[in-house]
């Protein structure tokens, strides 16, 4: 999922590490409003830095923006935003924000 994201909707260059890391990632945090967002990071949920890709998902027949969280050279979030954003996209629905 979070590979899928950063093919699609990268903001900037991915580097190969990053994408090498991508099989190890272990979800150490959730979100407790509900919806789907998991945390990878040490710090679990309070986990900061910045936005890696930034695309456009459908699961259930509603869209979500999903987010891709990066920092100090790991990937440490994929945030669901949106209405009902309560489980994953369907992979082949992800895509840039520009396409419908
Ligand atoms: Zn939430």
């Amino acid at each position: 999922m979070v590979e899928r994201v950063l093919q699609v909707a990268p903001t900037r260059e991915v580097p190969d590490e990053v994408l090498a890391s991508l099989a190890s990632l272990r979800v150490t945090g959730t979100c407790k409003c509900g919806c789907g967002t998991l945390w990878f990071g040490p710090e679990g949920e309070a986990s900061a830095g910045s936005i890696l890709a930034d695309g456009r998902g459908t699961a259930d027949g509603r869209d979500m923006d999903l987010i891709v969280w990066f920092d100090q050279g790991a990937i440490v979030g994929l945030e669901l935003v949106g209405d009902d954003a309560r489980s994953m996209p369907d992979i082949d629905s992800i895509r840039p924000h520009d396409v419908a």
